[in-house]
């Protein structure tokens, strides 16, 4: 069969075949292709919004704005919450379109689904009062804190919904109204959620675009977006502030990471194994506040190494769709063959132990074995840069402050963990490690009361928690003599 005719085939997918624009569902004429990543080939088309799609979005957020902001916390709330349990209603009926467009297991696609209606409604629930900053012989000062207007939401793919839902959450209930995009990888799910929305919110508060990365840049530029909150690559989100900057929108970046582990060597060892196998492979690694480095103290590298190993070469790797996989495979083929370069490089340098997995399997699709490799130096990429994938480098330290130097020597630092018996050595080193979080005897905790984001490259900003979701409001002062 023929390319041409292949694409001929391919279709919208019925519930997930729309943008959300003012309150209408429109397909519009043009369309991409989604890949299945567990067999490399596209299976169904997405609408394309164009760049007047994007205009008629952003005036119908603009138009819904007044309303939606003298609507008060309560009233959005009501309406957060209602649209959070049609999303986790809804679990069941769109988690195999989920796992089709991204590759994850069923039952993670599920847990995602599910996990957005809790987290919207853990962010909508959160105290925001206006706060009297001073009232007394000198005057009284208060702090007041308003929308902005109108935010462009732009999100990635390794949770497209969960990730999407975070930023719906936080820009409606502080009364913002939205325009979001999601990934050109994995749209579709999160437009059927665009449906769920269609005539529960009032027209405009919630507009959902699909495209590619090109729609992405115009929101970016977009005159009349007031804040763009992104999340994905490093890469990209320097382009997003440069291209903000021209309009001096407010920005909010969540980047990538590579998050180191120190095991001290008190560690409670299978507690560290078990949270690295979990931290480390849980969605084939694509996490950006994965550990993507373990650094072990070398007294306990072998008994680290042996758990490690025991857990990771159990884990169960296969078609999301088939039921009891722990892991899919590689969600787009830019990033398989990423993860394919970063695993050939390190294991061409002298020195490198495979320890389990290390092969691409023959065969459809993007999956690669989980893999752990000793061995590699500071230099390697592998170990330098944000692999995303599950392939895991295992270092090991003489000196706690020589390992501490070495996972600070990054241009990355969204998350950090260390692992130790000792709470007040464990405190002492996570206060020196320069991450934006740090946990403590485990890793990649995602708390919607908790301020979450990255130092350095890794982020701009912080999202969740009171100090996080301030930043889809504008702080005013009002100033007063005394009375
Ligand atoms: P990406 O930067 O390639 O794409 C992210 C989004 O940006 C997509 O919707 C894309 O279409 C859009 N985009 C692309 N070019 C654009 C441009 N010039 N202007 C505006 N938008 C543009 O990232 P990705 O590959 O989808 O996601 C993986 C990355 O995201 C990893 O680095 C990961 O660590 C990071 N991430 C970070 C967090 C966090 O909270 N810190 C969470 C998840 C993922």
């Amino acid at each position: 069969m023929g390319e041409v005719e292949a694409r001929d085939r391919l279709a919208l997918v019925p519930g997930a075949d729309c943008n959300l624009i003012g309150g209408r569902l429109v397909s519009g004429n043009a369309s991409f292709e989604v890949v299945d990543p567990a067999t490399g080939r596209a299976f169904a088309l997405c609408p394309d919004a164009s760049a007047a799609d994007l205009d008629a979005a952003v005036a119908a957020a603009r138009g819904a704005f007044p309303a939606w902001a003298a609507l008060g916390y309560d009233g959005r709330r009501e309406l957060i919450f209602a649209l959070a349990d049609r999303i986790s209603a809804a679990a069941e009926e769109l988690a195999p379109l989920l796992t089709h467009e991204h590759g994850k297991p069923i039952e993670q696609a599920r847990m995602e689904l599910a996990v957005s209606g809790h987290h919207m409604k853990q962010l909508a629930s959160l105290d925001l009062p206006d706060e009297v900053l001073r009232d007394s012989d000198r005057g009284k000062v208060e702090l007041r804190y308003h929308p902005l207007g109108v935010v462009g939401a732009i999100a990635p793919w390794n949770f497209p919904v969960a990730l999407a839902m975070h930023k719906v959450a936080q820009a409606l209930y502080t009364g913002n109204t939205l325009v979001l995009k999601p990934s050109p990888y994995t749209p579709l799910t999160t437009l059927a959620v665009g449906r769920l929305a269609a005539d529960l919110l009032p027209p405009g508060v919630l507009n959902v675009v699909a495209g590619g990365n090109d729609l992405g840049a115009w929101m970016t530029a977009h005159p009349d977006i007031d804040k763009i909150s992104f999340t994905g690559s490093v890469a990209t989100g320097k382009k997003v502030l440069a291209s903000a900057a021209a309009t001096l929108k407010r920005v909010t970046l969540e980047l990538g990471g590579n998050d180191a582990t120190l095991v001290l060597d008190d560690a409670d060892l299978d507690a560290a194994a078990a949270g690295i196998a979990r931290s480390g492979f849980f969605n084939c690694g694509q996490i950006c506040m994965a550990i993507k480095r373990v650094y072990v103290a070398e007294s306990v590298r072998d008994a680290l190494l042996e758990k490690l190993v025991a857990k990771v070469g159990a884990l169960k790797v296969g078609p999301g769709s088939t039921p009891g996989m722990d892991m899919g495979p590689i969600q787009n083929a830019v990033q398989f063959e990423k993860v394919k370069a970063y695993l050939a490089d390190a294991l061409a340098r002298p020195g490198a132990q495979v320890l389990t997995g290390g092969q691409v399997p023959e065969g459809e699709g993007y999956f690669i074995q989980p893999t752990i490799i000793a061995g590699l130096d500071e230099e390697v990429p592998l170990v330098r840069e944000e692999q995303f994938g599950p392939v895991l480098p295992v270092l090991t330290f003489a000196s706690v402050d020589a390992a501490i130097a070495r996972a600070n020597d990054s241009r990355f630092g969204l998350g950090a963990s260390v692992w130790s018996r000792d709470e007040a050595r464990a405190r002492e080193v996570a206060g020196r490690l320069m991450a934006g979080t740090v946990w403590i005897n485990r890793h990649g905790l995602n708390e919607s009361d908790v301020p979450f984001g990255g130092m350095k490259e890794s982020g701009y900003g912080r999202e969740h928690g009171v100090l996080g979701i301030r930043s889809y409001q504008e702080l005013q002062v009002i100033s007063r003599p005394a009375a």
